[in-house]
């Protein structure tokens, strides 16, 4: 094991093919989650850091479930930096893939399996990250600490909820990498890099409707089937509110401002309440995915997914029930959000929550923020970086109980516009562009050196 000093250049082609064996061997352990048996993964982990002597430790919550945490020590004149992987994929349907989803095939300039993009890429530079920082002897100021976790998939409890609950002192931290953010996105002939410093918050509620039971024969209004159906048909022809939350204006303002035409003259529109529905439903016919994407965005949203009546043909129930599931805007309460549901389905529907956290928003006048668009703009040179939200949630909102500042960057280049990359979160043909995650690398280990390293005198 070479141990090059910091002063001396490193040598990024043989970095990039350690970083890619060992991603490629990660892509083959099949962590689908359920069940998750994140322990193999962790125990890969685990004996490579071992190898190089780096300290660390595997804790499992579950059976089988099992979260690494490891630490280089700065020397704690600055607070620490962690960089956060989730080890657990999610199911696949075998055979609607081009390639087998846990062969790590490399093809057509990608590597293709389940958690190419999500995550086990940002894992796995995550830990190189560390690795090279340790093989070096980087002295560095800020602790910088590597978790990779089980259960994002399932929403944390068993992984990230769980470090942050049980073991708190091994991941608190001033600052968290994490996913989603930092891959290119092509608008025209601009190229923006989005930054997620913002994610909603869920409430998951039932909605149920209470009538007379009676039999299938003798249809009567006061079938509470019937009170149910028409409650999902207001929420799936009713768009909540719109409120402009800080970090959306700042993403759509800073988009129009690096667009070309006409990009850059609709997209400020979207902020007008009055104008952001027509251009929605244009958009939804052309584009659909920028459309739910943008209307994610702008308002709560409210998508049912589950539903209960009788459990026989012939009988009507005396009850039914809908499962919803609630996206919540940052800055905006549980309470705040129901109200405006109550506002669509009535106040007559008994109404239960499942499960529920606060969105998370974070600023960008950080230096760190200021060093990721930094590390953008000097690695592909142009490209425009963006603050943005996403609809959806990550181990971020754990750390962030812990006053962690979370940002989603795991850097990878995209050379081709046609490659639909968000789409490929929990889609078929999962797969990351060889140049672009060796970017990513380079890109991720250079940013982390430069902001946790101590200054030389
Ligand atoms: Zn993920």
């Amino acid at each position: 094991m070479s141990l090059s000093q910091p002063s001396s250049p490193i040598a990024w082609e043989a970095l990039g093919r350690e970083s890619l064996e060992h991603f490629k061997a990660l892509l083959r352990i099949d962590t689908t989650n359920p069940p998750g048996n994140e322990i193999e993964a962790a125990r890969y982990i685990s004996a490579l850091l071992t190898r190089e002597g780096i300290e660390h430790q595997v804790l499992e919550s579950a059976p089988g479930r099992a979260s690494l945490v490891a630490r280089l020590r700065g020397d704690g004149s600055a607070g620490p930096l962690l960089l956060n992987g989730h080890l657990d994929v999610v199911p696949v349907e075998a055979d609607k893939w081009r390639h087998p989803p846990f062969a790590a095939t490399e093809a057509d300039g990608c590597i293709w399996g389940r958690g190419a993009i999500d995550m086990k890429n940002m894992v796995t530079m995550g830990l190189m990250t560390l690795i090279t920082l340790h093989r070096r002897r980087v002295p560095l100021a800020r602790d910088v600490i590597f978790a990779a976790v089980a259960d994002e998939e399932a929403g944390s409890d068993l992984g990230a909820v769980f470090l942050v609950e049980q073991h708190p002192e091994l991941v608190r931290a001033e600052y968290v990498l994490n996913e989603v953010g930092g891959h290119t996105l092509h608008m025209g002939r601009a190229r923006f890099y989005p930054i997620q410093v913002s994610e909603k918050g869920i409430c998951w509620f039932t909605l149920k409707a209470r009538g007379e039971p009676g039999h299938g024969s003798m249809p009567h209004a006061g079938n509470p089937v019937l009170r149910i159906a028409r409650a999902i048909e207001k929420l799936g022809h009713t768009r909540l509110p719109q409120h402009n939350t800080r970090v959306v204006e700042d993403f759509l303002t800073r988009l129009a401002a690096g667009a070309g035409f006409p990009q850059g003259q609709v997209l400020p529109l979207l902020l007008h309440p009055t104008l952001s529905g027509p251009l929605l439903d244009l958009l939804d016919k052309a584009q659909r995915d920028q459309a739910m994407g943008l209307n994610a965005m702008l308002r709560h949203t409210a998508a049912p997914t589950m539903l209960r009546g009788s459990s026989k043909v012939n009988v009507i129930p005396g009850a039914a029930s809908v499962t919803v599931d609630g996206r919540v805007l940052p800055g905006f309460s549980t309470e705040d959000f129901l109200r405006e549901v109550q506002q669509v389905v009535g106040d007559d529907l008994e109404l239960s929550v499942l499960n529920s956290h606060d969105g998370t928003q974070f600023t960008t006048h950080t230096p760190l923020f200021d060093a990721i668009c930094d590390a953008v703009r000097q690695h592909d040179e142009g490209a425009v970086p963006v603050p943005y939200m996403i609809p959806g949630f990550t181990d971020s909102f754990a750390y962030a109980r812990l006053g962690a500042t979370c940002y989603g960057f795991s850097p990878v280049r995209l050379d081709d516009p046609s490659l639909k990359f968000t789409q490929m979160y929990h889609g078929h043909n999962e797969r990351i562009p060889v140049a672009g995650y060796l970017w990513g690398q380079r890109v991720l280990y250079e940013l982390v050196e430069s902001f946790c390293a101590a200054q030389r005198s």
